[in-house]
């Protein structure tokens, strides 16, 4: 027996027999059903307003956080555990726990963390018992970066060398890499990575427009996908002689980037920009930090002390650390940008889960997931469901 929803429920228009390959979306009323995945989908013109209250999206999918409640993608498996089930409550319903710039053994550890509990899960969501979002698996941000555009990025940088990269390629969990283009043996290490269907996305870096071209180019030839890690946010700014990282990920409508929209690490201006340079291929991500969800006082990023004061994580010289974001309150912050809901939920949903190729997530057709969030009219999180069972509300 499936369940049902009922509300605005963000759908394809010609939902059911007819969606195209490249449907656009709009808020329906209708009754969803589901059980794992979405089976039924019935719109009506009923005019009573028991449908108007609710409004049903595809759950949130954030490709790069560190961690929430006190907890750190570094800390090991119950943290990677906890961070999620925090994020979830935020209507995340699927998650890429990311490492930072670490010693090696530390970061290997942390992998292997987020392996072990991203195959838990796909075994408890086979017997449904499963309690998290689904954990496809990690996003390695450093230790390939510049140690010249570190951020809040520990000064542990290192070379991807060929043995290096063939250890981590052997735990098979990473599936996003952030590389700045310009290190020694970037492009090689890149190859490696995109050969395994690993996202390849351009960050913490110093590379001019001539050096990311030939990057771009060689990884796209060899069927890879370039995304930007959090665009605009270390990686150096655009001028109209030099593009930069930043003209080159706007420039090409093709390649992805991921943004921080908590209005502390973009300009709202700089967000729409980025939007409307790609309005399908830019994503919402969080970039949250353990100290997510805990107030104000002092926190932890990568060993280092944070400081955290009006909704901002602070490094002691004052930059600005990872942050306090959750995905509802970014999906919020793209609203009040001016953004409609069906763009928000592109870019919280439907963009990311192309981007990493989950065909199976990212929009409420027929046949996907029964990845599902609930809201309120203020876009308040009420419901969340993973795989068709409630986990929150
Ligand atoms: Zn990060």
């Amino acid at each position: 027996m499936p369940s049902m929803l009922k509300g605005q429920i963000l759908l394809a228009k010609n939902s059911g027999s007819n969606a195209s390959n490249n449907p656009s979306y709009s808020l329906q009323k209708a009754e969803l059903y589901f059980e794992e995945d979405i089976k039924s989908i019935q719109t009506t013109d009923n005019s009573s307003n028991d449908f108007d209250e609710l409004i049903i999206l595809p759950g949130f999918i954030d490709t790069h956080v560190h961690g929430g409640f006190d907890s750190d993608t570094m800390d090991g498996p119950e943290a990677v555990q906890n961070l999620a089930s925090f994020h979830l409550k935020h209507g995340t319903t699927t998650i890429y726990p990311t490492t930072i710039t670490n010693p090696w053994e530390a970061i290997i550890s942390a992998l292997q963390a987020v392996k072990d509990v991203s195959q838990l899960q796909l075994i408890n969501e086979k017997e449904q018992t499963h309690s998290l979002p689904s954990i496809p698996g990690a996003h390695l941000e450093g230790p390939f970066i510049s140690p010249n555009r570190l951020g809040a990025q520990p000064a542990f940088a290192i070379t991807p060398t060929t043995e290096l990269v063939q250890t981590l390629l052997g735990l098979d969990v990473i599936k996003l890499l952030t590389i700045a283009p310009e290190i020694p043996d970037a492009l090689e290490a890149a190859l490696a990575f995109a050969s395994k269907q690993c996202r390849i996305s351009i960050g913490h870096t110093t590379a001019t427009y001539d050096d990311i071209l030939p990057f771009v180019n060689e990884v796209h030839k060899q069927g890879g996908t370039i995304g930007y890690t959090h665009l605009f946010n270390a990686m150096g700014g655009m001028a109209g002689r030099k593009p930069n990282t930043v003209g080159a990920s706007l420039a090409d409508s093709q390649s992805y980037a991921e943004i921080i929209l908590d209005t502390h690490h973009v300009h709202v201006a700089s967000f729409l920009a980025a939007f409307n340079a790609k309005p399908n291929n830019l994503s919402l991500i969080t970039d949250a930090m353990r100290a997510c969800g805990m107030g104000d006082g002092k926190s932890e990023l990568g060993g280092q002390e944070v400081y955290i004061q009006d909704g901002m994580a602070k490094m002691a010289d004052g930059t600005l650390a990872g942050s306090l974001l959750t995905m509802d309150i970014a999906f919020k912050n793209a609203i009040k940008a001016g953004l409609t809901i069906e763009e928000a939920s592109r870019l919280a949903s439907t963009t990311p889960a192309n981007y990493m190729g989950l065909t199976d997530r990212g929009t409420l057709d027929i046949g996907k997931r029964a990845d599902i969030i609930v809201m309120n009219k203020a876009f308040d999180i009420l419901e969340v469901y993973v795989k068709g069972k409630r986990l929150y509300g």
